[in-house]
Order: C-alpha cells, then sequence, then structure tokens
C-alpha cells in the first residue's frame, strides 16, 4: 500500500524548521482593509490599539509590508518542545476511500491543548512578559484557545484570565479544569464581574452566552486593569501570522520529497488554521509562481463565507471592540443551539476575507452529520480521534478524494487537522445516538444579523 520513496510522515529535522513566520499581507496588492474606530469611523492608530493589545502584537497587526518576521528565540526554543507538527500521508484512509488521489493532513494535536492555537498563544505570551505587564484577559468557547493560553502563561509565568462561553463552562467542565490546572483564572460568560456582562444578563436573563459577549467582558476587564491586555485567538492579522508556521512546515516537508499539492483544504472558524496552514502557498499563488484550489469549509449552520456580507462589523456583541471588514453575519448572530460542531465565529479574518472576494479562495459549507460521519470514518481508519472543527476539513477531503475516484484524477489533497476531539464527546454522543440535526439558518434568521451591523456611508450591506 505504502509508496515505499514517501514515508507514512514527514518530519523536519531541528535545522529544516521554519525561523521567521511569513506575512503573507505582503504579497496581497489589495490590503486587508484597517480595522476602525467605531466612534469616529476612522482607521485605528497604533496607540488607540495599544491600550488593548501589547505594542509588539499591535505592529505586527499593522505591518502590511514585512514579508517575514523573526521568530524570538524563546517562542523558537518553545515550538521545539511539541513542533514540527507531523505530516502525515493518508494512506490508509486512501484505501478505504479507493481513490486515486493522495492525501496528506497536517496534524496540529499533538500537544496538551490538543490544538493548533498554541502557536498563537505562545507568542502573545512571550510579547506580554517582555512588555512588563502581569497577565492577559481573553475569551474562550469551546476552550481550546484558553487551554493554549493558560499552558502559556504558565510558561511565561503570567496571569491569565478567562471569560468562557457559560454554556461550554457547563458543558465542558474538563477544559476547565485543565485551564486551571494550567493557573488561569476561568469565569463563565455572561458573568456580573464586568458592566458588560451585567448589561448582557439584565437584557437577556439566562442566556448561555456567546464568543461575542466573551470578548466584550476579556476586553473590558484588561482595560480597566493596570497592566493586563486583552488577547485573542483568531481572526486578527497577527494571529494568521503565528499560525503561518503550519503552512512553512508543511510547505517545507512537501518540497523535501518534491510534492506538488493540487488542493488545500481547512476548517474557517475565524480563520486563523486556514489562513495560516495556506498562507505560503497562497504566497505562491499571488506572485504567479503557482496555482493551488485553496477551500475553506465552515458549518452551514454558520456560514459567514458562504452566506455573509462583506463590511465592516462589529468583531463582539457589547460593541466595545474596533470594527473590521470581514464576512460577517452580524455580531448578534448566535448559531442554533443545536449545532455542536465547533466554528460558530460571526465574522472571518479580514485577510481571508479579501482574498476570498479577490477570488483567490473557494468557500464551501457542509452540514454537521455528514462531518460527524466523516469524523467517524476517519478515526477508525486513521486512528486520530478529530475535533469536530477539524472534521469539517475532512468531510471536504473525503468527498474531492470520491470525485478523483469517478475522474481517475491522481490528484494532491492537503489538508489541516487541527485538533483532537476527546473534549468534544457529548457531541460524539448525540451523533451516536440519532440526535444530531442539522439546522440551516434560513434567509430570515440571517437577516437578523445583518440588521446588526452598523450603517454608515460605504458601510451598506
Ligand atoms: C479554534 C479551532 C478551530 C477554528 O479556529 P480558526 O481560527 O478558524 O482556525 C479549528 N479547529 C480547532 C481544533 C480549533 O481549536
Amino acid at each position: 500500500m505504502q509508496d515505499k520513496k514517501i514515508p507514512y510522515k514527514i518530519y523536519l529535522e531541528e535545522n529544516e524548521m521554519p525561523k521567521q513566520w511569513y506575512n503573507v499581507r505582503a504579497d496581497m496588492k489589495n490590503k486587508p482593509a484597517p480595522l476602525l474606530n467605531p466612534g469616529t469611523l476612522q482607521p485605528m492608530t497604533a496607540e488607540e490599539l495599544s491600550g488593548v493589545f501589547c505594542d509588539e502584537l499591535v505592529k505586527q497587526e499593522m505591518n502590511n509590508t514585512d514579508r517575514y518576521i523573526d521568530i524570538p528565540e524563546e517562542i523558537l526554543d518553545f515550538y521545539k518542545m511539541y513542533r514540527p507538527s507531523p505530516l502525515v500521508r493518508a494512506y490508509c484512509l486512501e484505501k478505504k476511500l479507493g481513490t486515486p488521489a493522495k492525501i496528506y493532513y497536517k496534524f496540529e494535536g499533538n500537544n496538551t491543548s490538543g490544538s493548533h492555537k498554541l502557536n498563537s498563544a505562545i507568542a502573545q505570551a512571550y510579547y506580554a512578559k517582555k512588555q512588563g505587564l502581569k497577565g492577559v484577559t481573553t475569551e474562550t468557547g469551546a476552550g481550546q484557545w484558553g487551554t493554549a493560553l493558560s499552558m502559556a502563561c504558565s510558561y511565561f509565568d503570567l496571569d491569565c484570565k478567562v471569560y468562557m462561553v457559560k454554556v461550554s463552562y457547563e458543558q465542558k467542565p474538563f477544559r476547565r479544569e485543565v485551564m486551571r490546572t494550567y493557573g488561569a483564572n476561568v469565569t463563565p460568560s455572561p458573568s456580573m464581574t464586568t458592566e458588560v456582562g451585567k448589561k448582557i444578563l439584565a437584557e437577556h436573563p439566562g442566556t448561555t452566552g456567546s464568543l461575542g459577549c466573551a470578548i466584550s467582558e476579556a476586553v473590558e476587564d484588561a482595560v480597566t486593569h493596570e497592566g493586563y491586555r486583552y488577547v485573542l485567538g483568531s481572526v486578527l492579522s497577527q494571529v494568521l501570522l503565528h499560525q503561518s508556521i503550519i503552512g512553512e512546515e508543511t510547505m517545507a516537508a512537501l518540497k523535501k520529497y518534491n510534492i506538488e499539492p493540487d488542493i488545500i483544504i481547512g476548517c474557517a472558524g475565524g480563520g486563523s488554521n486556514l489562513g495560516g496552514l495556506i498562507s505560503p502557498f497562497m504566497g505562491e499563488k499571488l506572485r504567479g509562481e503557482k496555482d493551488y484550489r485553496i477551500i475553506a469549509v465552515e458549518p452551514a449552520s454558520c456560514p459567514s463565507l458562504t452566506r455573509g456580507k462583506y463590511v465592516y462589523d462589529f468583531c463582539d456583541t457589547g460593541k466595545v471592540c474596533p470594527l473590521a471588514k470581514m464576512y460577517t453575519l452580524g455580531s448578534g448572530f448566535i448559531p442554533s443551539p443545536n449545532h455542536a460542531g465547533g466554528l460558530r465565529y460571526h465574522g472571518m479574518s479580514s485577510i481571508l476575507s479579501q482574498l476570498y472576494d479577490d477570488g483567490y479562495m473557494e468557500a464551501i459549507s457542509v452540514e454537521q452529520t455528514e462531518v460527524f460521519k466523516a469524523a467517524e470514518m476517519f478515526a477508525r481508519v486513521e486512528g486520530i480521534l478529530p475535533a469536530p472543527e477539524s472534521s469539517h476539513a475532512i468531510k471536504a477531503a473525503i468527498d474531492e478524494a470520491l470525485k478523483c475516484k469517478e475522474t481517475g484524477e491522481e490528484k494532491t489533497i492537503v489538508f489541516g487537522l487541527t485538533g483532537t476531539g476527546y473534549f468534544d464527546l457529548v457531541a460524539y454522543e448525540k451523533f451516536h445516538n440519532g440526535e444530531m440535526s442539522d439546522y440551516i439558518p434560513t434567509d430570515a434568521d440571517l437577516q437578523v444579523g445583518f440588521d446588526g451591523i452598523p450603517k454608515f456611508p460605504g458601510n451598506e450591506i
């Protein structure tokens, strides 16, 4: 079964590891639109942003020109603990599908936090420490980001305050305990510890929270406490920059064996893993050196790229963050409660939004029962128990491989396997018990979210 020339897992040697992050914005003709101050509707200045974010991260957020940015030595050392991540040839999946396609996946679940999020968490904690801060605040939904950040903060001895979406806090007590093991302070959101939390609770008593709402609380906590800044695990351009390590390693591993991918697939929530995986490949595409099909996969229940509007919108429910231009469902959009598959953020990275709008990548949406079917098939043949989020990419990769079976084409497919699903077994349980349903929002459902998009000249939807 195995092609003798290509190992089951491709690893890089220590001296082959990337030492710089790649900033895809440098190669984009149309740069992502700047963040706007919601009060003045003018681009946010570095000074304004530095009240919320660490100084070095503000520079990275605004850097549209440097193609490469050195990864500090301390971060490279930390990366060595769990990187390189393997690029695995899915021989068993190919056989199961009977496809002539060659399937590879980049597996980011080999660390305690269980996902790619640690790649950016460690960078953000490092810059906070270097600035002499006491700690950072953040939100977490399913819990992977909070876990990654608590690991990174304990490594650099920083205080870590996590606002965890209440429904996850209650449904995923084990995630919470991992975070507490690493010393984080975890608060269910909305909470009574912030003004915005109190306001949201007064307006929506009994709400189980949302990511947008937890972001508002975390930002308020940071700006009202001396020595704290806010950090975010996805969506921002700085996060995509840190995640470019995924794509750089993938490209180096493929080049080592002269493998040319045809299709690159990633799941898309806020866009960080997909952005990181595709960045160097997109760079080649933008420079006209190569061509790849790049596919973003999102849940049909939270379809920001496939059904959203490309406009300026709020990043959070409480409307305390800058406005970002992105494909969005509106900051008030909350996916149906029976959606268990993750990727629930209402907006999309402004880098990916611009690339998608310019036609450099495709987007599809998939329904969650199909996603769990793909996850189960993958687990049974490849061994790894995938996160539901990652399984969106598995589903799309399987579909592309099956198309190759029909046409006889030997395409090379690479997809991002972003993490493991050990904390998602309630969702798996629902699937196994036949209790999982697919809810696709109607146009009227989506309109409610669109109605909350800010209206100003040039921002018509
Ligand atoms: C957070 C997360 C995602 C989605 O976030 P992106 O920023 O879109 O990458 C995907 N997979 C896993 C395992 C995650 O933890």
